[in-house]
């Protein structure tokens, strides 16, 4: 069964890193969570991002994860920005 990711998804995704940093206005953290109760896609990704930022955290280096590590994990859990394969 396929499943496609909605507009609403990108909005999260893209948001994603202020979010969990904290930094993000109340209202999009508001439609976000609203948004992470009915989708399990993004509630994954929320999870693999703050795991993935704990890890950085242990380090002891500064909490926010790398725009090119985002960009890499996205892609490894097929939400790319521009999902132009047929699978
Ligand atoms: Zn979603």
């Amino acid at each position: 069964m396929s499943h496609q990711h909605h507009d609403n998804c990108q909005k999260i995704l893209n948001n994603l890193s202020d979010y969990i940093d904290g930094e993000l206005d109340e209202n999009l953290c508001q439609q976000i969570e609203a948004h992470l109760e009915t989708c399990q896609d993004c509630r994954i990704v929320v999870n693999t991002l703050q795991k993935t930022i704990d890890i950085y955290q242990s380090d002891g280096e500064k909490t926010t994860l790398p725009q090119d590590a985002r960009a890499r994990l996205l892609a490894y859990l097929g939400l790319e920005v521009d999902t132009s394969r047929d699978e």
